[in-house]
């Protein structure tokens, strides 16, 4: 793994904490996107190397609204950044970490991503995301 791409933080209205992440940061977010097969809306900030991701569900299916439901808002996910993403989902699999998916899906910023289960990983959702060149 290359290095933490992001840190995804589950928000429950995404105007207001797009608003309270600029004050924080001091920087707007770069880009907002909705993911309609993941049921989110997202905003990106950069903050030197690193970026926040704020996600927001956009219908009650949406992983995000069961997890706000569950433990509130707060860090829902850490990603790192890979190479060879293909590679990696094989090599953590045969390591026994549980994969989320089969094949990597197209995800928010223009990545390949896929996630590991919490269960396989001290209770921390892993995301591994490859830039699409
Ligand atoms: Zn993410």
């Amino acid at each position: 793994m290359l290095k933490i791409e992001h840190i995804g933080i589950a928000v429950s209205n995404l105007e207001a904490s797009n608003r309270l992440f600029t004050a924080l940061l001091g920087n707007s977010p770069y880009k907002t996107e909705e993911v309609a097969s993941e049921g989110v809306h997202t905003s990106f900030f950069q903050t030197g190397d690193s970026k926040i991701e704020l996600l927001e569900a956009s219908n009650p299916e949406s992983s995000i609204a069961k997890f706000i439901l569950k433990k509130g808002e707060g860090i829902h996910h850490i990603a790192f950044s890979v190479e060879d993403i293909k590679a990696e989902m094989k090599r953590l699999s045969e390591q026994g970490f549980i994969l989320l998916s089969d094949e990597p899906k197209i995800g928010a910023d223009n990545k390949l991503v896929c996630f590991l289960h919490p269960k396989s990983t001290n209770g921390v959702l892993i995301e591994l995301c490859q830039e699409i060149i």
